[in-house]
């Protein structure tokens, strides 16, 4: 493994641009290739995601199911109690997980006594010896070290698409409000988590200034989910087509070259892969899941665990235990 971890963070447009139109079996291959310079491939993060409030949200994300404006039909639902939620914590995990993230449908933190309670929440699962992360929108300094204290270990705030794209699938807050949300969970001294979402309607060069976005931030985020877009029927993107696989394993082979040290999550969108297909983002990189004893990531399909263990035991892929931290916090 790569112990000189020299990580360049100024990476050019033109730069990443050559990467991602590689051919693609080049690009996987050097994506390999620098996957097995700085983490053991044969480790997956396996992550629980749990919804811990659904629905009912005041933006107007296009892509998303729990935006109260598009009638998705989702079932809303208010902040699940502590108990619940760290029931379920210790089962996930008992089934293998190493991270635990907590989402909340919410635009931003507000202190107030739903924030207090998240605050015992997530003292009590890091606790159990699992790393935790929290999705709640956006967050003030003062917000992000409260977390810290509290013992979060990532904070997941995605920048979705390229600042250029952004205004066709967001108008409720701003590129900037994103970015300095994740300024303000670096400061505190928490790990970012910050990736994007692939099938919103944007072009290839979306997607390569999204990727010099994330490459260039103040600091490489511990982890990049890479989503496909997961169509909700009732949103405005429900009828945009399927994202293509190969689309998927360019973008994440690209993002493991150029964030080297990073989580390459694979994210929305597993559940309609097959397992050659999720085989090959494996390949280019991906080195991190989210599995769902509800089969659900947040109000999308995600797969069957007992599905996910067949898949990982198959490829010979590992629950990692403890992830290697090299470039974040
Ligand atoms: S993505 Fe998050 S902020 Fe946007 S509508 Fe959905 S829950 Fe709200």
């Amino acid at each position: 493994m790569n112990n000189d971890l020299n990580i360049k963070h100024d990476w050019t447009i033109q730069e990443i641009k050559e990467i991602y139109n590689q051919p693609l079996l080049d690009l996987v291959y050097r994506a390999a290739t620098v996957h097995r310079s700085f983490h053991n491939a044969g480790e997956v993060q396996v992550c629980t995601l749990l919804s811990i409030k659904t629905g009912g949200c005041t933006e107007d994300c296009s892509y998303c199911g729990q935006a109260a404006r598009y009638n998705t039909g989702i079932t809303v639902k208010s902040l699940l109690s502590k108990k619940e939620v760290v029931d379920i914590a210790k089962r996930a995990k008992e089934a293998g997980s190493s991270r635990f993230c907590m989402a909340a449908a919410w635009r931003e933190v507000r202190n107030n006594r739903d924030f207090d309670i998240i605050l015992e929440m997530v003292n009590d699962i890091s606790e159990l010896g699992l790393e935790v992360c929290c999705t709640l929108g956006m967050l003030s300094q003062s917000q992000a070290n409260r977390l810290q204290k509290a013992g979060l270990y990532a904070y997941n705030h995605n920048i979705d698409t390229s600042q250029e794209h952004y205004k066709q699938i967001i108008t409720t807050r701003t590129y900037d409000d994103r970015l300095n949300t994740l300024n303000h969970v670096h400061k505190a001294g928490i790990a970012v988590c910050s990736g994007g979402i692939i099938g919103l309607g944007e072009t290839s060069e979306d997607r390569i200034n999204m990727l010099h976005t994330l490459g260039t931030l103040f600091v490489h985020p511990e982890s990049v989910p890479i989503n496909a877009l997961a169509r909700v029927k009732g949103t405005p993107l429900a009828e945009l087509p399927k994202v293509d696989v190969w689309e998927m394993v360019r973008m994440i082979a690209t993002a493991r070259i150029i964030m080297p040290a990073s989580m390459v999550r694979l994210s929305a969108g597993r559940a309609e892969m097959s397992t050659e297909e999720q085989s090959w983002c494996f390949m280019a990189g991906a080195n991190s899941i989210f599995t769902s004893e509800s089969e659900e990531l947040l109000v999308t399909p995600n797969p069957r665990l007992a599905d996910d263990w067949k898949m990982l035991n198959l490829l010979g892929l590992k629950p990692m235990v403890k992830k290697i931290n090299t470039d974040n916090p």
